[in-house]
């Protein structure tokens, strides 16, 4: 059985309706430390001379302690914590649920305030526990302007871009919840692994197209994997793209972390149905940009996702060509089974022909895992995220766990 948990004790829904009263402030997450001093010294909080290591002093106590609050920052006089306060914020979003699968999958629904004119809205970050990691799947959008006909995301229309806070406020979040800040309290409530890593990996592969939203993905990333912060190593960020050419190069380039592509296809005609991105930048321009991504060897590959659909590209002679195409990029293939979801004409391939398959392209030489789907008790798996604009009506949340029982692309 899936846990859901309802974190909203009275204190927190005390805190929750305060701070909906309050006027928004501007977050002080997702700065670059050069712009945290400068919206220090434009608050008139500090003068100029002592803004970097104001900035310095915050980025410590916002990334290394993960604080949430400027009252914990206890080396930092009480006025100026009082004055911080005034102006900017540093709170967590507001989890509307948290759920945790048989499995140790944990999702949560994460709200954030309006941007300008528009309405707050709501985001899944899905964890997932494995032998020596733990991995955070964060998103990059609410919905996603591709329209990719197996992606349940695509069927959404994009509402926006979520700013670089709130892509950091997910790992935040998460490691608030995981007691994943050692230096930090526990907050009451944190359901805590029991033992080995906590967030030791994140991938970009929740909802929405992180290539479409270049700047934020970057500025939080490069957050992400400061040094003297967060500090996760860029090895250990993957991020996923369906493939828009022009920002893998500038990925490569302005961020460095680990790529990951949503290959699907082997043909451009398939690939064109199942991925349109496809029309715009072809097979052979993704791959010529894969080829010339920097830092590429055998320890550090590119992953090529590959979603099983039964009798669409699952043949053996697919398989065949997807080795030759792949041809001198130091490559893993990551087999997925397909996830269904209500309205979908797809359905997932057979476990004898994805085992088929894995078996060529394994013979071929390449690394080709199948992705165990995880946390299907509570809808967490790849493609099944939701946004505000679309929730799951409860007709077809149960239709949904009916095509589970039954079996479809189980591992
Ligand atoms: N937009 C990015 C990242 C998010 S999707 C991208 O397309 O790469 C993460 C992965 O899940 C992608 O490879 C995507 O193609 C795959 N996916 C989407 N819907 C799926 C589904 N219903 N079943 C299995 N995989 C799916
Ligand atoms: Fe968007 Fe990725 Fe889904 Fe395609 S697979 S619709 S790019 S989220």
């Amino acid at each position: 059985m899936a846990l859901s948990l309802d974190i909203k004790d009275d204190n927190t829904r005390a805190a929750l309706a305060f701070r909906a009263a309050q006027p928004a402030k501007a977050s002080l997450i997702g700065l670059a430390r050069a712009e945290l001093a400068e919206a220090l010294i434009g608050a008139g909080l500090v003068p100029e001379r002592q803004a970097k290591m104001r900035a310095q002093q915050l980025w410590h106590w916002l990334y290394v302690r993960g604080v949430s609050d400027f009252s914990e920052m206890f080396n930092i006089s009480k006025e100026l914590r009082a004055e911080l306060d005034r102006h900017f914020t540093i709170a967590r979003p507001e989890i509307v649920e948290e759920q945790v699968s048989n499995d140790g999958t944990r999702k949560w629904l994460f709200r954030f305030p309006p941007r300008g004119a528009g309405r707050p809205v709501e985001i899944e970050t899905v964890y997932i526990p494995e032998e020596g990691r733990g991995t955070l799947c964060i998103s990059s959008q609410v919905g996603c302007t591709l329209t990719c006909s197996f992606c349940h995301t695509g069927t959404q229309k994009l509402v926006r871009n979520l700013t670089a806070e709130e892509i950091l406020a997910q790992l935040m979040t998460a490691r608030d919840r995981l007691g994943d800040f050692p230096d930090r309290d526990t907050p009451a409530g944190a359901i805590v692994p029991s033992e080995g890593r906590k967030v030791s990996n994140i991938v970009m592969m929740g909802m929405g197209e992180p290539l479409y939203n270049f700047d934020n993905v970057k500025q939080a990333l490069l957050i992400a994997s400061d040094g003297d912060g967060l500090s996760l190593s860029k090895r250990r960020i993957t991020l996923s793209t369906s493939g828009v050419v022009p920002e893998i190069y500038r990925t490569g380039d302005e961020i460095g972390v680990m790529l990951a592509i949503s290959l699907h296809a082997v043909r451009d005609d398939l690939r064109d149905m199942l991925v349109p991105i496809n029309k715009k930048y072809p097979l052979k321009e993704l791959l010529e940009a894969c080829r010339r991504y920097p830092g590429l060897s055998n320890a550090r590959r590119i992953t090529f996702e590959y979603v099983m659909l039964k009798d669409v590209n699952d043949s053996l002679a697919d398989a065949k060509e997807l080795v030759t195409l792949l041809k001198g990029i130091p490559a893993k293939i990551n087999l997925i089974p397909f996830n269904p979801w209500p309205g979908t004409n797809y359905q997932c391939s057979d476990w004898e022909t994805i085992e088929t398959f894995a078996d060529y392209i394994n013979s071929a030489g390449y690394a080709s895992p199948i992705r165990t789907p995880r946390g299907r008790d509570i809808l967490a798996a790849c493609g099944q995220l939701k946004s505000e604009s679309e929730r799951l009506r409860k007709s077809d949340r149960l239709a949904l766990e009916a095509m589970m029982i039954a079996g479809h692309g189980e591992a």
